[in-house]
């Protein structure tokens, strides 16, 4: 199962993902929102980094994952910064006092954090927003962990469904956000917000495996 060092590296991950990606992340928001999604995201995840060398040498994975959710909160503004920082307070509440995480409790953290986005922002699947990166992944991770699947094959599974998720937002009108407002306009662009969790999913495999 996977512990605290894995969440740790993970978070570090994520970081890095999204520095990489943040001038892609800036273009897509540009082309549908207000162009700042990179920026938002890696200033957030910045901030993560800088926290994670004084968390306690013995913190649950969840009780790292509840310092990135009040982190990204106070720091990453704009839509996705609530949206994001409720999946991780959810993820750490699914995962509870747990020291490891197992393929039911990746499960579980990974429905809570889509039912955290869920929750705050009122999307459905097909509204063009990181719902559709999250709730493929979810779907994907069950059926891994149904099938026997380890931890890494679980995480595998719901980083190529959030992947796929994020292309498929493309042809799509928008139906909350900012993209909402373009109509038509959104068509033949992916939703930022779904392409960053894309990256974070992915994230989550690349150090689980
Ligand atoms: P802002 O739109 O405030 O500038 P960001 O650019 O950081 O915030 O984030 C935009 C992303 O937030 C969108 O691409 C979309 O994925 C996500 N988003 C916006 N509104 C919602 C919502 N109601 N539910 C889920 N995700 C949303
Ligand atoms: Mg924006
Ligand atoms: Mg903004």
């Amino acid at each position: 199962a996977l512990g605290t060092g894995w969440v740790v590296d993970w978070v570090r991950a994520s970081a890095e993902v999204v520095k990489e990606h943040r001038t892609e992340l800036v273009r897509l928001d540009r082309e549908i929102g207000d162009g700042d999604h990179g920026e938002n995201l890696d200033r957030g995840f910045s901030a993560v980094v800088a926290k994670l060398d004084g968390i306690e040498a013995d913190a649950t994975p969840g009780a790292v994952l509840k310092l990135v959710a009040t982190t990204l909160i106070s720091t990453v503004g704009g839509a996705s910064g609530p949206l994001l920082g409720t999946a991780y307070l959810k993820g750490a509440g699914a995962a509870g006092a747990a020291t490891e995480l197992d393929a039911d409790a990746l499960v579980a953290v990974l429905t809570a954090a889509r039912d955290g986005v869920v929750l705050r922002g009122k999307a459905e699947s097909g509204d063009k927003t990181m719902v559709d990166a999250w709730t493929p992944a979810v779907d994907a991770a069950a059926a891994a962990r149904d099938a026997g699947g380890s931890e890494a094959e679980v995480l595998a599974a719901a980083a190529d469904a959030a992947e796929a998720g994020a292309a498929a937002t493309e042809p799509w009108v928008a139906r909350k956000g900012r993209a909402s407002y373009l109509g038509e306009r959104a068509i033949g662009h992916r939703d930022p917000g779904a392409q960053s969790s894309s990256l974070i999913l992915r994230a989550a495999a690349d150090t689980a495996a």
